[in-house]
């Protein structure tokens, strides 16, 4: 009885194509073919980058920096790991020199040369 049914369920599935050998080596786990993308290769802090830029967030400032006014009620943010940072400012757009000046955690303060207001936000570092 029970090679009769075995026979005849012979007959009624398809013999299944050959798998060639080296199939695996191709595949991505996740994808389902093809060769792994950056994110499914990354580790460590890269991993961690990706992931966070997938959200939206820049955790190591490598997004353009949003305009400030440079206002004292608009100041430009200068974020830093540390309680001071020093800044170029190139006061007007035509300049070929850079005013350096050091802005330290705290009150708003001004570019020397073109008064132009800049203020000190702590940022942390995602590791
Ligand atoms: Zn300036």
């Amino acid at each position: 009885m029970a090679s009769r049914v075995l026979l005849s369920l012979s007959r009624i599935v398809k013999p299944r194509p050959p798998v060639p050998l080296f199939r695996t080596a191709l595949r991505s786990s996740s994808t389902g073919g093809g060769i792994p993308t950056d994110e499914e290769q990354a580790t460590g802090l890269e991993r961690k980058t990706l992931q966070a830029l997938k959200k939206g967030e820049d955790p190591y400032s490598i997004f353009k920096p949003k305009n400030y006014a440079g206002t004292k009620d608009d100041p430009h943010i200068v974020p830093s790991i540390g309680n001071k940072r020093l800044v170029g400012c190139i006061c007007e757009e035509d300049n070929t020199a850079i005013i350096w000046f050091w802005v330290h955690e705290g009150n708003v303060q001004r570019c020397p040369s073109c008064g132009s207001h800049y203020q000190l936000v702590h940022h942390e570092l995602p590791h």
